[in-house]
């Protein structure tokens, strides 16, 4: 029996592992460090949201969440592309009917910990931080942030769900063969505002993904149910064009006005935005084995955290509860079930890692390439043609349960077809018979 089960951290992993293990019949209790955000006020104008797609439903289906998540949804069907100028061109995400959604952060870890809680099997403890882990034994030591109060309990099977500065991974990384390796990219993010509009509700379109290419930074923007949309500026710290060098209003408003004008039209709050919101690193994680002897496991961001230009790194965690479920159901074993999900599920992390920084530069900079742009229409077009022999690298990450390992590889392996073909002189606008005698001799498809 596996009957005393702990969860370090009530993030949207956490929460969405709490929900699993009640569907187990088994009983959890759950520590986080910070107060119970269903209690605590967050700051108006303050709504951050995040992009869902098919892996993170299906995880959430199992256990009965889908439809009160999808309540909170905002579908977006592609990425509507802003230049300097204005113009604007729409690249859709994948066929008819195929779109991501932006959903509130805040309301969905909310709702998680509500459902987990109404299971009757998790009991949450809030405002207390994992402060101690003695891993040979299973024993926590919990501080409680407000009384100083410290807790000492023992538990069968530990979860570490407790993020990308993971206390549970600390521990860990003491031990003798744990890898780890922490990367932070060049560019940091500040989110910014753009709120609502009388008339019309949405000051700009609220079906797409914003997105403001600008080679070396971006804004992006994506719709929030209030009418508001989350901005977020994806820059280096270092450089003329770098945060660092962005220190007075008039140098912010003037940097807006020269790159991204017809988003600033609409940002009547950004200088008080800039100084209110935090400017953050961004960084990755990369280690293994996320299993300690059968008793901790790591899960979402402090197994793999990873940049969030795939918008796929609470969905990775997600994916991965799914997959430990079905591993514990194969193995019944708890001890066996971890080992394997840990040895499976790594390189499955490495891959979107890797996936997610090479998209920071697909978003920011290659969205307006000509090359990349014919290089991914020729790819819908391919698709279209040979159906699942093809899939495009986005359709694969955002549409379909490819492990992110494959998809990574056959990305690569794409990538170097594309160039080859458009080198050829192809085109999505050439034949379909041309299209297809060029592309057999890759798929070695007979028809
Ligand atoms: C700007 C940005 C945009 C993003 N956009 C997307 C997106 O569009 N789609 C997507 O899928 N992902 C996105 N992500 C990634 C996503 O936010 C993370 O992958 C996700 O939050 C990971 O969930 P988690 O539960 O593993 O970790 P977290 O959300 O970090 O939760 C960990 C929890 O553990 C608690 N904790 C930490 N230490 C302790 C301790 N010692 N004791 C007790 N509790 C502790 C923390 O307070 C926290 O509540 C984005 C990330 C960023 C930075």
């Amino acid at each position: 029996m596996e009957n005393k089960v702990c969860i370090v951290g009530a993030g949207l992993v956490g929460s969405l592992l709490a929900n699993y293990m009640a569907k187990r019949s088994i009983q959890v209790d759950m520590f986080e460090r910070r107060p119970d955000m269903r209690r605590t006020d967050i700051p108006a104008g303050r709504s951050i949201n995040l992009a869902m797609s098919d892996r993170g439903w299906r995880a959430l289906e199992v256990v009965g969440a889908e439809e009160t998540i999808r309540e909170l949804a905002i579908p977006m069907h592609g990425r509507l592309m802003h230049d300097v100028e204005g113009n604007t061109h729409f690249m859709p995400y994948g066929k008819e009917g195929q779109y991501i959604n932006s959903v509130s952060r805040g309301e969905l870890n909310m709702r998680l910990l509500s459902l987990a809680e109404k299971t009757g099997k998790v009991n949450t403890y809030f405002d207390e931080r994992c402060t101690n882990v003695d891993l040979d034994n299973g024993t926590l030591t919990f501080t409680n942030e407000n009384t100083g109060v410290e807790t000492t309990n023992t538990y069968d099977r530990i979860f570490g769900a407790d993020g990308a500065f993971s206390a549970i991974r600390n521990a860990m990384m003491r031990r003798d063969r744990f890898n780890y390796s922490q990367y932070y990219i060049t560019s940091g993010y500040k989110e910014l505002t753009m709120p609502p509009v009388p008339e019309k509700k949405w000051a700009i379109d609220n079906g797409a993904l914003h997105i403001w290419p600008r080679k070396d930074f971006m804004l992006i923007a994506l719709p929030n149910l209030d009418g508001s949309f989350t901005c977020t500026l994806f820059m280096p710290f270092d450089g003329e064009e770098g945060f660092d060098n962005l220190k007075t209003h008039d140098q912010v408003q003037a940097f807006f006005e020269k790159y991204f004008p017809d988003a600033l039209q609409h940002m009547p709050t950004l200088l008080e935005d800039w100084d209110s919101n935090a400017t953050s690193p961004l960084m990755t994680v990369s280690c293994n084995p996320w299993n300690h002897k059968g008793k901790f496991l790591l899960m979402g961001d402090a197994a793999h955290a990873v940049v969030p230009f795939y918008g796929q790194g609470m969905i990775a965690g997600f994916e991965g509860v799914r997959i430990l479920n079905e591993m514990l159901d194969k193995y019944e074993n708890w001890d066996v079930a971890f080992e394997e999900y840990s040895k499976y599920r790594q390189p499955d992390g490495d891959g979107i890692r890797q996936l997610a920084l090479d998209n920071y530069r697909e978003m920011r900079d290659l969205v307006a390439d000509e090359h990349f742009i014919r290089k991914r229409q020729l790819s819908g077009k391919i698709h279209e043609i040979f159906g699942e022999n093809w899939m495009p690298l986005y359709t694969m990450v955002t549409f379909s349960h490819v492990r992110y390992s494959e998809a990574y590889a056959k990305g690569q392996w794409q990538n170097k077809v594309l160039n080859e073909l458009v080198a050829t002189g192809l085109s999505k606008d050439s034949s379909e018979a041309e299209i297809k005698a060029a592309v057999m001799p890759y798929l070695k498809v007979t028809n």
